[in-house]
C-alpha cells in the first residue's frame, strides 16, 4: 500500500517508509492511497470471527505485502491480547472500555503495533533506530511498554519533572532494557521543543523517529476498537453512535476509517474539553488553532489537533458531508466532574474524566429511540486517581498492572536543556 502526504508535495511512499519516517518531508501527514471496503459477508457475520481475525482483516490492506501474513498475524496477536468490553451504562448507552491493556490506556494498542512493525522493518539493518518521544503522561508509558525489548530499537522518553502523576512516572522510569527516561526540568512544551530540535539537528547522525499518533502504525490499529464494539452491539439491532473523547483526533479518525471499511455507524461525536478548536470549526467553518489549556482530562489538552486534517480528507474536504456524519462539542471541567458524579449515582459506574467527556458528547447529541450510544473509556480511573477520588465517594482499587510498577525504583536521567539531550544522544 502506498501513502501520500496530505501536503501533496512529497512523493508517495511505502508503508515501511511511512512508519520509519513518521511524517513526510513536506511535513504533511501520510494518508493511504486506497481504502477498500471489506466484504459485506464478513461484516454480516462478524460475530463469528475472533478479535485477531477481525484485526487482521481490517489492517491487512494498509500493510500490503510489506509484512508477510504470518508475521502480521503474530504482531496482531501481541497487540490485541486483552479484552475490549462494551459495558452497559443504561438502556441505550454503553461504554467501550479500552483500558485493559498493560498500561491501562488505549494507546497501548497503537504503541505495541508500531513497535512490532518497526522492529520487523529494522531487523536486517545494523543501525539501531532511536525512538524519541515527549510525553505529558499517558503516551510515555504506553510507548515504553510497547517498545520494551524491541530489537534494534532504542527508546528515549522525555517527560516534565513533577508534572506527571506518580503512577505515570513509574510506568516510564522502571522498565530498563532499551528504554531510557529523561526527566526534564520544565513543562511538556519544553520536552516537545527539545524533541523537535533534535529532529532538525544535522550533527545527530543516528536514525531518529517519533512515536506520536501521527505515525500511521499508531493511528490505523485504533480501527480495531470500533470493529470489536460493533461485533458486541450488532445484536441490539440499533443504529450505533460513537462518542470519542478527543485530543489529537487520531482515535476518532480511526473510527471513521472503520466506517469507510463497511461498518454501519450512524454518527461520530468528537467530545473535547475546553480545548475547542474543532467544535468551533464545526460551528463557524474557521479552523483557528490556539495554545492548549490545562484541564482535568489532560490527555486531551491539544490546541491544534494533528489528525483533524485526515478526517477532512476522509470527507473530501467537504464540511457539509462532514456535518452529516460528525459533530464536535466542548465541555468544561466543572461539567465533567458533575457528570462523573451523575454517572456514578445512576449506574454505579466509575468513569475517568476523559470517559465522562465522552458521555457528555452523547447527552448533547440527544440519542433517538432507535439509536445506541457508545462512549469510549480511554483510560482506567486509577490513572487519574486524585481527580476521581476527590470527585466520587470511592476508593479506586489498584489493578495488578499498576501494582507491579508501583514498588519498582525510578531510574531517570536529569536534563534541563537541549544540550543535555544532544549529549545523551551522541553518547548512547
Ligand atoms: C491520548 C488520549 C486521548 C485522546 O486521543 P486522541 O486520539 O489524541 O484524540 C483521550 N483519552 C486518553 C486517556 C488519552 O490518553
Amino acid at each position: 500500500m502506498n501513502y501520500y502526504s496530505l501536503h501533496h508535495k512529497s512523493p508517495k511512499t511505502t508503508f515501511k517508509n511511512a512508519v520509519i519516517n513518521g511524517i513526510a518531508q513536506d511535513r504533511g501527514l501520510y494518508f493511504p492511497e486506497n481504502i477498500t471496503p471489506l466484504s459485506k459477508d464478513f461484516i454480516k457475520n462478524i460475530e463469528n470471527y475472533s478479535n485477531y481475525e477481525i484485526a487482521f482483516e481490517a489492517i491487512k490492506q494498509f500493510v500490503g505485502d510489506e509484512i508477510p501474513e504470518n508475521k502480521l498475524k503474530e504482531i496482531i496477536a501481541e497487540t490485541v491480547s486483552f479484552d475490549f468490553p462494551v459495558v452497559p451504562i443504561n438502556k441505550n448507552i454503553g461504554t467501550l472500555e479500552l483500558f485493559h491493556g498493560p498500561t491501562m490506556a488505549f494507546k497501548d494498542v497503537g504503541a505495541k503495533f508500531m513497535a512490532k512493525c518497526l522492529e520487523f522493518f529494522n531487523k536486517d539493518n545494523d543501525d539501531e533506530v532511536t525512538v524519541l518521544v515527549a510525553t505529558s503522561g499517558d503516551t510515555g508509558g504506553a510507548v515504553a511498554n510497547g517498545f520494551l525489548g524491541a530489537k534494534g530499537v532504542k527508546v528515549v522518553i522525555l517527560y516534565p519533572s513533577g508534572k506527571v502523576s506518580d503512577i505515570q512516572e513509574k510506568q516510564l522510569t522502571t522498565l530498563g532494557q532499551n528504554i531510557t527516561a529523561l526527566e526534564v526540568d520544565g513543562v511538556f512544551d519544553d520536552c516537545q521543543e527539545m524533541v523537535k530540535t533534535a529532529f532538525l539537528d544535522k550533527e545527530i547522525t543516528k536514525t531518529l523517529t517519533s512515536a506520536n499518533s501521527i505515525n500511521v502504525a499508531r493511528w490505523l490499529p485504533q480501527m480495531f476498537y470500533f470493529f470489536f464494539a460493533y461485533k458486541q452491539l450488532k445484536k441490539h439491532q440499533k443504529e450505533i453512535v460513537f462518542s470519542v473523547p478527543s485530543g489529537n483526533f487520531g482515535n476518532i479518525c480511526a473510527g471513521i476509517m472503520a466506517q469507510k471499511l463497511g461498518l454501519t455507524i450512524k454518527h461520530f461525536i468528537a467530545a473535547t474539553n475546553v480545548n475547542d478548536t474543532v467544535p468551533n470549526y464545526m460551528l463557524n467553518g474557521i479552523y483557528s488553532p490556539k495554545p492548549s489549556k490545562a484541564t482535568i482530562s489532560n490527555a486531551m489538552d491539544v490546541g491544534n489537533p494533528s489528525n483533524f486534517i485526515r478526517i477532512q480528507e476522509l470527507f473530501n474536504n467537504d464540511i457539509t458531508l462532514l456535518k452529516n456524519n460528525f459533530s464536535s462539542f466542548s465541555f468544561t471541567d466543572e461539567k465533567t466532574k458533575e457528570t462523573m458524579q451523575n454517572i456514578y449515582k445512576k449506574s454505579e459506574y466509575i468513569s475517568d474524566p476523559h470517559g465522562a467527556v465522552g458521555y457528555l458528547g452523547l447527552e448533547k447529541y440527544g440519542l433517538k429511540e432507535n439509536e445506541y450510544g457508545v462512549f469510549l473509556e480511554t483510560a482506567h480511573p486509577v490513572k487519574f486517581l486524585d481527580i476521581v477520588e476527590e470527585t466520587l465517594p470511592v476508593k479506586v482499587e489498584i489493578p495488578p498492572q499498576i501494582q507491579k510498577v508501583i514498588h519498582k525504583e525510578k531510574v531517570a536521567i536529569k536534563a534541563s536543556t537541549y544540550e543535555d539531550l544532544k549529549a545523551f544522544l551522541m553518547k548512547n
